[in-house]
């Protein structure tokens, strides 16, 4: 009988790469606790992130590579993670136990920051992270409606308790001033806001603290930007080029505060009407090309949605109590991307490691054809139906054997992709129109599965 060792188990894991962060399961250090009994092998894999996007993908491949070890019988792996610290030590004096600060901002008012902050606070909380929430939009808070928050706010010896409100702890101006009233703060009250806010607030441990900030670019960022070393900005923009132009002049500021832009996040991308038809009313994919041609990476986009209005409107954000939805998943999405992002940073990796596998334009010119063009200037067009087959999701794919599950007669020739989203930087996830959307291609393997005479013979000859 042929024995299995250690060696030979992590060697086989050696083949799974996380795709953010480029390297191996195993040179990454997140496999634990692995033990062999008999033809039984079990490990852990801790990941970076509770929310990782393709968490569900790297457990099927691990399990496969392990399977396919002479002599394993049985693979038995349990998923955990460990969000890493991305803030510096610097942080020790105002946030000494949040590991990750992540200030949401944008251009202007109205491409709804806000809805966006509070949404992805919720999406991150719902993978089990530790999260909370600052409303530092003073002049304008808008979370506590968002969230339902009617209580004003605690505070016990000088110290201010966050309102618990749906998993996340929430602090905002707007719980400490009067209905009806507004504030009216100078520059110095700003920054003694921002102080308490950061400084005397029960915080406690967070995996990230989500800052709602005021739009534009003005004293709150700044000295937010002074007082906290921060992971990263998102910046939320709606599609229209004027929009992104005013995008722009947020992401300026933050490359000159030296901040990494963890990326963009296009709202009120599309709208989906009752009977499924899809309208572009602010133009689409104006954020991911601009993203592109910048070297930002881009989050992902959430359609403009009737629902998404009236629950925020009446305190009761989509994420939470309509998770399954389509625009809530669409938030769970961006979510997942972002913190793969703040991943990247933390492990020291660096946002433009993908790059260069990324492709320079994804398109769908006709209902036949996908097309990617990639860097190089290859050109790969492929057709839907060839797409659909090679889903590499748990459903099309036995996570044990690698054997593809989903069989070519059960899938319409004349299928088609309603639409393409952006997963980081490194792949695509497709929604199709049989409704299956589970999959993600990262742009490496679609390279390797480009159907044109040059590359088929060059797989052929390999
Ligand atoms: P900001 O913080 O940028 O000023 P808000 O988050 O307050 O914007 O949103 C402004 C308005 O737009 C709110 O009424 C909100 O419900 C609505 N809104 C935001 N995002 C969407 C969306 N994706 N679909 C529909 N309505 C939205």
């Amino acid at each position: 009988m042929i024995e299995i060792t250690r060696e030979t188990v992590l060697d086989a894991l050696r083949n799974v790469k996380d795709p953010d962060l480029r390297k191996d399961l195993v040179a990454l250090g997140f496999i634990k606790d692995l033990e062999i009994r008999d033809r039984h092998v079990s490990f852990v894999i801790e990941l970076t992130t509770p929310a990782c996007p393709v968490r569900e993908q790297l457990k099927a491949e691990s399990v496969r590579w392990v399977k396919r070890i002479p002599g394993v019988e049985t693979v038995e792996v349990s998923m955990t993670s460990k969000v890493r610290q991305s803030t510096a030590d610097a942080a020790k004096d105002y946030l000494p136990h949040v590991k990750n600060i992540v200030p949401v901002a944008s251009g202007k008012g109205g491409v709804g920051k806000s809805t966006v902050s509070a949404n992805l606070a919720l999406a991150l909380a719902r993978t089990g992270a530790k999260v909370g929430l600052m409303d530092a939009d003073i002049y304008g808070p808008s979370i506590p409606t968002i969230l339902g928050i009617t209580e004003p706010i605690q505070a016990e010896e000088n110290r201010i308790i966050p309102t618990v409100q749906y998993g996340i702890k929430v602090v905002s101006t707007a719980s400490m001033i009067p209905p009806g009233r507004a504030a009216i703060l100078r520059g110095p009250m700003l920054h003694k806001v921002l102080e308490q806010f950061l400084g005397r607030t029960e915080w406690g441990e967070l995996d990230y603290l989500v800052v709602d900030l005021p739009p534009g670019t003005g004293d709150v960022h700044l000295s937010l930007c002074q007082m906290i070393p921060l992971t990263g900005a998102a910046i939320v923009s709606t599609p229209q080029s004027v929009a992104l132009k005013v995008a722009e002049k947020a992401i300026f500021m933050f490359r000159m505060l030296k901040i990494p832009i963890l990326g963009l996040i296009e709202n009120m991308s599309y709208f989906i009407c009752r009977h499924g038809e899809r309208y572009d009313i602010f133009g689409h994919g104006g954020a991911r090309t601009y993203c592109l041609e910048n070297g930002i990476p881009f989050l992902g986009e959430i359609p403009l949605s009737m629902e998404i209005r009236a629950q925020s409107d009446a305190g009761r954000p989509v994420v939470h109590f309509e998770p399954d939805s389509e625009p809530a998943k669409s938030f769970i999405r961006v979510a997942e991307t972002l913190a793969a992002q703040m991943s990247i940073l933390a492990m020291g990796g660096s946002q433009g490691a993908a790059e260069e596998t990324a492709p320079r334009e994804i398109g769908q010119p006709s209902r036949k054809e996908i097309v990617l063009v990639w860097k190089d200037g290859h050109i790969s067009h492929f057709s839907p139906f060839q797409l659909r087959l090679e889903c590499p999701c748990a459903i099309c794919v036995d996570e044990r054997t690698g054997e593809k599950l989903v069989q070519n007669e059960a899938i319409d020739k004349e299928i088609r992709a309603e639409s393409i989203s952006p997963v980081g930087r490194y792949g695509i996830q497709i929604r199709w129109s049989d409704k299956h959307s589970t999959g993600i291609y990262t742009f490496e393997r679609l390279r390797e599965l480009c159907p044109c005479e040059v590359c088929r013979q060059k797989r052929e000859a390999a």
